[in-house]
């Protein structure tokens, strides 16, 4: 069985550690690893580790940290496949999702291989007369992230790229269900000749994640996954004056008008509803069907879910994986109750889908709710699995109406052909993603990625322009090289308008 440790100063860390967690393979239901669990001694030395590290590495040029990006983009470009093969084996996902997730992680590198561009402050000549400001950003120090178990290689990619190059350096404390890729992340990054220190993990669960969040050592905190645990760790972090961005969970309402192309529309949404099983943070949860067009997305959605192939993730064939664990499976296969209780009708019942796996699986195909009502807790609760619920409404206003009452606010998408409406939804809509007719509109690693609402504690989104800005700090430089020796003390405010007037005077005199 694989023994999964932590990864602290360039090496792996092999303490003896008094608890651990279980890996399994979702797709068997068999155990495949034991992952060490952190208490706050090994956070204090991953810590430790990234604080020796620190002076050096923010003092290293730009050029050679842009060297170490580019050195780092082309390993993970060639480790795809085994980094893919690592999500799948623990996660589930099939082969090409979990390639697409390290293709978008590796675009975050991409990304962070401009960090010279990135970093380049201002300058201004003559504020006032002899005096010139500029700005420049700085490394923070150590800086942690923390992430769920949904993208086990593109969440951490979002943060530490960015992170360290704008040169900080980071502990990273990933989801305890699927470890292995942060591992084989950070033999890629110390490979890329990234120094000992700047990049550390640690394992574990809320211990780990407790000590990070009240760690003095620790100047800010990237937290991605659910709500609950995201507004936790942004009001344990900020209260510790750190700086927080905790990106929490969703329910992304996709919008179909009646004079959308409903057969193109159906098919999206059962992408981007049973991808990755539904385990996306971005995945479609909510279909809107406005102004009677909800017949014709069932019957064309139950048509194409009648032919998805449901099986290993590390099977060609396969288009839908199982869920990550046995609780999470049977927790989501629930709702198909509760929503039955609650008066919804089961449009798809995905307990009954063929599955072409091992019977020790966790598997629930994919599931349609239709009838659905605001008030239901179907609607109110993030499921996050393979269940599509479908709210009928009447008017583009209802939808809009619905998305601003729901809570969260992470993505919101409209299929439609009336540019006018597209246009009203991508202003009035509430949530911080939105895609017209497309439907999940993940932004490209140069804008920035973050929702509204519960979906998302902080202010910076994560990576792209406001990934540069949360790990750096900004500081503006007046200087005056002129003139020295001819102050005259003068208790007013300093301006400029003033210190021209000053200047003045004294080429008069
Ligand atoms: P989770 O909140 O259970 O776990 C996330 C991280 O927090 C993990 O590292 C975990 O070990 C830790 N953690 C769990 N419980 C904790 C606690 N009580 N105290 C402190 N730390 C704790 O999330 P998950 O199940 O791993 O991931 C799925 C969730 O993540 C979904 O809600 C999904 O919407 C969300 N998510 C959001 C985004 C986004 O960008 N907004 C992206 C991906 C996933």
């Amino acid at each position: 069985m694989n023994h999964i440790t932590h990864w602290i100063d360039g090496k792996p860390f092999v303490g003896e550690a008094q608890r651990h967690g279980r890996v399994f393979n979702p797709a068997t239901g068999e155990q495949t690893g034991e992952v060490d669990f952190a208490t706050g001694a090994e956070v204090d030395a991953a810590v430790a580790a990234a604080t020796a590290a620190f002076p050096a590495w923010r003092a290293t040029s730009l050029a050679k940290r842009t060297t170490a990006m580019f050195a780092l983009r082309e390993l993970l470009n060639n480790h795809v496949g085994e980094l893919a093969d690592l999500v799948t084996s623990e996660h589930g996902k099939v082969k090409s999702d979990a390639a697409g997730e390290v293709a978008r992680g590796l675009e975050v590198v991409d990304f962070a291989c401009g960090i010279s561009q990135l970093l380049k402050g201002e300058f201004t000549e003559h504020a006032s007369t002899g005096v010139n400001v500029h700005s420049l950003r700085q490394p923070l120090g150590v800086v942690a992230g923390i992430t769920p178990f949904n993208f086990p290689a593109m969440v951490p990619l979002w943060m530490f790229p960015l992170a360290i190059a704008s040169g900080n350096t980071f502990v990273l404390k990933p989801s305890e269900k699927d470890p292995s890729a942060s591992i084989l992340l950070a033999e890629l990054v110390a490979e890329a000749g990234i120094p000992n220190g700047v990049f550390n993990v640690v394992h574990g669960d809320r211990e780990a994640v407790d000590s990070i969040l009240v760690h003095p050592g620790i100047a800010a905190v990237s937290f991605v996954g659910s709500t609950a645990v995201a507004r936790h760790v942004y009001e344990t972090a900020a209260r510790e004056g750190k700086r927080v961005q905790a990106l929490g969970g969703a329910k992304n309402h996709m919008v179909v008008l009646p004079d959308a192309d409903v057969a193109d529309a159906a098919e999206a949404a059962v992408s981007a509803g049973y991808g990755s099983a539904g385990e996306r943070c971005m995945a479609a949860s909510v279909l809107v069907a406005v102004g009677g067009c909800g017949d014709e997305l069932v019957e064309r959605i139950q048509s194409r879910v009648s032919r998805l192939t449901v099986g290993p993730g590390n099977e060609d064939d396969s288009e839908m994986g199982p869920l990550v664990t046995a609780e999470h499976c049977e927790k989501v296969a629930s709702y198909l109750g509760i929503g039955e209780a609650e008066g919804a009708k089961i449009a798809i019942d995905g307990r009954s889908h063929d599955i072409h796996g091992s019977p020790g699986g966790y598997w629930l195909g994919p599931c349609l709710i239709d009838e659905v009502t605001p008030d239901m807790r179907v609607y109110t609760d993030e499921i996050f699995g393979p269940v599509l619920c479908l709210v009928r409404v009447d008017s583009f206003d209802d939808a809009l109406g619905l998305i601003e009452r729901n809570g969260y606010g992470n993505g919101a998408a409209i299929f439609t052909s009336d540019g006018g409406l597209a246009q009203r939804f991508e202003t009035e809509v509430a949530a911080g993603m939105i895609g017209i007719n497309v439907a999940v509109p993940v932004p490209v690693s140069y804008y920035s990625f973050g929702g509204w609402n519960s979906s998302l504690f902080g202010d910076l989104h994560v990576y792209g322009p406001d990934g540069v800005k949360f790990y750096t700090r900004g500081k503006t430089v007046t200087s005056r090289w002129q003139n020295i020796g001819q102050h005259h003390a003068s208790l007013a405010f300093p301006s400029a308008a003033a210190g021209d007037k000053v200047n003045e005077g004294r080429k008069q005199q």
